[in-house]
Formats: C-alpha cells, structure tokens, sequence
C-alpha cells in the first residue's frame, strides 16, 4: 500500500542508503502529526454530534480515546495519551505540531513538550510553543534530554506557581505496581512523593547498615521490605495465597508448558512444579488443588450459568483465568470487572460464553453509545470476543491459547508460600 514510498534500493550507494533513512524518519514524524490531526477532527465531530443528539457534556466524546487506541493496535491508557496530545497540538500548540510535521521533532519529542506544557494556561501554553519550537533551527542536535529539560525550565519561568501546583496533584497518583522480571523475579515499584520515597529507601538502608549476617546489602534490604510490608517477623512463615494456574501435564508428568501466577503472569514448568512441591514439604504451607475444568468443549463448568446479574464466585474465577488480563484488544490491564458481552438487561446470559474479562477504563467505555461487544467460540475451542465500535469498525480478541495437554484437564492450585528468611 506504500510501495513508491517505502521501497528501498538494496544496490544504493552508502550514502543515499543514509539519506533514506532519514527521508523514512521525517516520514514517521510527519505521520505521527497527521494522525494527531485526525484524532483531533474524530473527538471534534463526535462531540459535536453528541451535542445536537442531546447527550451531556460530561459524557460527550466518552470512548473516542479507546478507538483511536484500537485503531493503532495500542492499549486504551495509551489511547488516552494519544487523544490528549493531539487535541493539546492542533488547538494550542501549531509551533509544536509544524516541527513534528517537518520532522524537526519525533512524536516521543513532541509528547514530552506537550506533557512538560500541561500544568500550563492555554496562553502560556501557546507562549511556550512559541519559544521552544518557533525557530525550528533551534531543536537541531537536541536530545530526549535536553527537549524536556528546556520545555520545563520555560513553564518554570512562566508560571511558577502552577508546576509547584502540578507537584501537589502528582502526589495523589501515589501507587504500587508490579511486574515481572526476568528469571522468575519481580519489580515491586512504589510511585510516592520525593520524601516519602527517600525515607523508605533510608529505613532500607539503616537496617542494611546494623545487619551482618552474610546477606548482601541488598538482600537485606529486600527481605525488610518484605517483613515490613507483609507485618510479620520473616521468622515466623507467612502464608499467602498464590493462585497458580497449571496443566496437569506440567504439574505431574514433566511437561514445559509454563505455569501461570494470577497478577504476575508465566513462570517456567519447573519453576511451578518446584513452588508446589515446596509447599507441600513446608509444614506451615497448604497446597490445595482445585480442577476448574475438564474437556473444554464439554466440562461441567463450561455449561455452567447463573440467573443472577452478578458472576458467581466459581464461575468469575473461571471466566477469569481464561482471559487472564481485559480482553480489549492491546489492553492488557487487569480483570477489574466481568462484564455481560450481551447486556443482562438485554436479556444477555450469565455464563462463560457470554462473560468478557474487562479492566475498569474498558468497562466504562462499553457503556458509551454504539459500543458492541459479541462473543464466539473459533474452530480450535477458543472464546473470542469481538468488539465493534461507533463507527462501525471491529476488532477481536481471542483468550489466551491453552496448550494441548490442558485440552485433557486444568487444575488450580492455591499455595501459602512461606517467607522464610535466608540462610544466614
Ligand atoms: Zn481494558
């Protein structure tokens, strides 16, 4: 569909090969400018549209940001990112959005000017557009870095006051993450305010300093984080409860196929198979297996519904580990809700068929006007979800693949693991 555009010719000269290359990055940039414009003109004309209809100001242009996400096969949150930036250039930022067009400036360049600009006021705004990116000579040789920096010491010098205001806000997005990192480890990640943050990591430190029991500086620190945020003595084992989702092929005849940690995601076969058998040795661990289903395509629980609106618990468990994370396509955020794919009061069933896996953002979405979610099962037994939005596109997702030896049977199995402390 680019061809003229895109090609290349494999027998050029080195130095046209260079000149290429920077012809397809300025290519990239001035896409990345078009396609702000459009997403500007989309929330525009549905807005408008929503206002002649009648719907309420708060709720106009409610999940516009989740289409232009599915449009360009990237998670909802980031739709969210993407809509911003685009309305925040095209209505107050035309200095900005001309050098990102020229490819003077790359999207990620220019989403750090528009996300340093934000505490701004409109006119301050257009002021810091105009200085940063008015003389686009100025942007040459400039990294991440620097653009960042030089965006931020001009809202600084506009309005003080409002970037000391953006900091109060900031603290209440204060959270704690996790995800996963390599080698079947995990990064724990608490985002707090600056001193919050700094006495924790001094709290760490002091005990690293009066401990010396053969564990490393950062042993030490980890397994007081540990003891702490768990309120127990790591003498003591505590048990928590470990939802770890496994085929029995894995569990007891040495299969490959990974295991799966509910909220952290896969671990290796053995890895799994070394956790349970270390709960089951550990007198003060209890390792419960519970078989969610057998032969997909028949088991019991499959067939199983509920006349009631809300999931029961064994079915939401189950609809929950098939989908494992939101089934909206490239959202990837955790179940916070299990919606109806046909609403209830459409007369929608409460079974497994009809159960979509759905974060908190996806679910408010659905509900908008023209938002339709159907859900199937495809020829090798998996639940797919298909997604049409307003404008009539759709998009589907299918739950996660099963290997084959989970098609004879899947078992769950609940572990206390015990946090015992290292060897000293
Ligand atoms: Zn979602």
């Amino acid at each position: 569909m680019f061809e003229g555009l895109l090609t290349v010719d494999l027998q050029s000269e080195e130095s046209d090969l260079v000149a290429r290359i920077a012809e397809l990055e300025r290519l990239k940039a001035a896409a990345a400018a078009a396609q702000a414009r459009a997403a500007a003109a989309l929330d525009a004309s549905r807005r408008a549209a929503e206002s002649a209809a009648g719907v309420p100001r708060a709720r106009q242009g409610r999940g516009v940001a989740s289409e232009i996400a599915l449009a360009r096969r990237d998670s909802p949150a980031r739709g969210g990112r993407h809509l911003g930036f685009a309305k925040a250039l095209v209505n107050e930022m035309p200095h900005t959005l001309a050098a990102l067009e020229r490819g003077q400036l790359s999207e990620w360049r220019a989403t750090l000017i528009v996300r340093e600009s934000a505490c701004l006021d409109v006119e301050d705004r257009r002021a810091l557009d105009a200085e940063l990116c008015g003389d686009p000579a100025g942007l040459d040789g400039m990294g991440d870095a620097r653009v960042a920096a030089s965006a931020k010491s001009i809202a600084y010098r506009l309005d003080p006051q409002a970037v000391v205001d953006r900091a109060a806000k900031a603290e209440t997005e204060r959270t704690v993450t996790i995800r996963p990192a390599p080698d079947t480890m995990a990064y724990l990640t608490a985002l707090l305010p600056v001193a919050q943050g700094v006495s924790v990591y001094a709290a760490l430190r002091r005990e690293a300093d009066t401990t010396f029991d053969g564990r490393s500086r950062g042993q030490v620190m980890a397994d007081t984080l540990v003891e702490r945020a768990t309120g127990r003595s790591a003498v003591v084992p505590t048990p928590i409860a470990v939802n770890l989702v496994i085929s029995d092929e894995t569990l007891l005849g040495g299969g490959t196929e990974p295991g799966d940690i509910c909220g952290y995601g896969p671990i290796p076969a053995a890895v799994a198979r070394g956790l349970i058998s270390g709960a089951v040795a550990d007198t003060h661990s209890r390792a419960t297996l519970r078989r969610i289903y057998t032969q997909p395509s028949s088991g019991a629980l499959v067939a199983m519904e509920s006349r009631a609106r809300l999931f029961p618990r064994g079915l939401a468990a189950f609809i929950g580990l098939r989908d494992q994370r939101c089934r909206t396509p490239y959202c990837d955020a955790p179940i916070r809700h299990l919606d109806h794919a046909e609403p209830h009061a459409h007369g929608g069933r409460t079974d497994v068929a009809n159960g979509v896996g759905s974060c908190e953002r996806c679910n408010y979405v659905k509900e908008a006007a023209g938002w339709k979610v159907s859900t199937n099962t495809d020829e090798t037994g998996r639940h797919t979800a298909e997604f049409t939005t307003p404008t009539g596109k759709h998009y589907r997702s299918v739950a996660p693949p099963r290997a084959p030896a989970v098609a004879i049977s899947e078992l769950e199995v609940r572990i206390g693991i015990a946090l015992t402390r290292h060897a000293a």
